[in-house]
C-alpha cells in the first residue's frame, strides 16, 4: 500500500505547502483522507484519475480538511462525469456540510450534486463504520468544536492508518495510533499551545505512549518546516510512503 502526500500544511499556506491531504492507494484503487482547499490541484499534479477515488474520508469542518470537495465535484460533474459512485464519510451532517459549502463556493451547483451518485455516511466514538472492505474508527478531537473535529483510524485491505486531524493533546491519540502502520499527527507548533493543536516538545514527550510501526507530522508551521536538531518525523508535500 502507498500513501502519498498531497498536502501537509497549516491553514496559513506555511511553507508554501498545501492544505492536507492524503492519498492512499493500492493498485488503482484510491481513498482520500481529507480534502484541503488545494486537493484537486495536487491530484493533477500527480496524475491521479478521481475516478479511481472511491472514498473521501474528512476529519472535520474546516476548509483546510474538506475545502477541496467542491472543486472535486465540480470537476467530476463538468470536466470528466463520473462514472462510479463516490462515497463522502464525514462527522455528523456531513451530507448537509457539502451541500452548503458546494452552493458557497460555486452558487447554483449544489443542487446538481444530488443528481450525482454520492453516498453519505456519517462516523461516531465508539461506533466502528464498516463499509465493504473498509473500517473508520473515530474519537473526538480537541479543536474548535464547530468543526466537528475528529482524529480517524482507517483499516483497508489489511492496513491501519491513523490520523489525529487537527488537535490539541488528548488521550484519545493513543488507542487512535494503536497498532497502526503508519500514524499521521499533526504538530502544528514547536511549543505546547492552548487552542486546539499539538506542539513538537509535547509530542516528544508522549512518544512512546504511541503503538505504531512509522509516525509522521502534519500541518506544521514555518517554525516546525524549518526547526533543526529535530528527532521526529516529518511528512513532505508530493512525499510517496510504502508501508
Ligand atoms: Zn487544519
Amino acid at each position: 500500500m502507498e500513501l502519498t502526500v498531497l498536502g501537509c500544511g497549516d491553514a496559513f499556506g506555511n511553507g508554501g505547502r498545501n492544505n492536507t491531504s492524503f492519498l492512499i492507494s493500492e493498485g488503482e484503487e484510491r481513498i482520500l483522507l481529507d480534502c484541503g482547499a488545494s486537493t484537486l490541484i495536487r491530484l493533477k499534479h500527480e496524475g491521479i484519475d478521481l475516478e479511481s477515488i472511491s472514498t473521501i474520508i474528512i476529519s472535520h469542518f474546516h476548509g483546510d480538511h474538506y475545502g477541496g470537495i467542491p472543486f472535486f465535484l465540480i470537476s467530476s460533474m463538468f470536466e470528466n462525469p463520473r462514472k462510479n459512485p463516490l462515497r463522502i464519510i464525514g462527522p455528523k451532517g456531513v451530507a448537509k456540510r457539502v451541500y452548503d459549502l458546494q452552493e458557497a463556493m460555486y452558487a447554483g451547483s449544489a443542487a446538481k450534486t444530488l443528481e450525482m451518485d454520492l453516498v453519505y455516511f456519517e462516523y461516531e466514538q465508539e461506533k466502528p463504520l464498516k463499509i465493504d472492505e473498509l473500517t473508520i474508527n473515530a474519537w473526538q478531537a480537541d479543536h474548535s468544536p464547530p468543526s466537528i473535529p475528529h482524529c480517524v483510524r482507517v483499516e483497508w485491505k489489511g492496513k491501519v492508518v491513523a490520523f489525529s486531524g487537527d488537535t490539541s493533546w488528548t488521550d484519545h491519540l493513543i488507542p487512535l495510533s494503536d497498532n497502526s502502520d503508519i500514524f499521521i499527527c499533526e504538530c502544528n507548533f514547536m511549543d505546547q499551545v492552548d487552542f486546539g493543536h499539538l506542539g513538537y516538545t509535547e509530542l516528544l514527550e508522549k512518544e512512546s505512549l504511541f503503538n505504531t510501526k512509522q509516525m509522521w507530522l502534519t500541518h506544521m508551521a514555518d517554525e516546525v518546516i524549518n526547526a533543526e536538531n529535530f528527532s521526529l518525523n516529518r511528512l513532505a508535500d508530493g512525499q510517496i510512503i510504502n508501508f
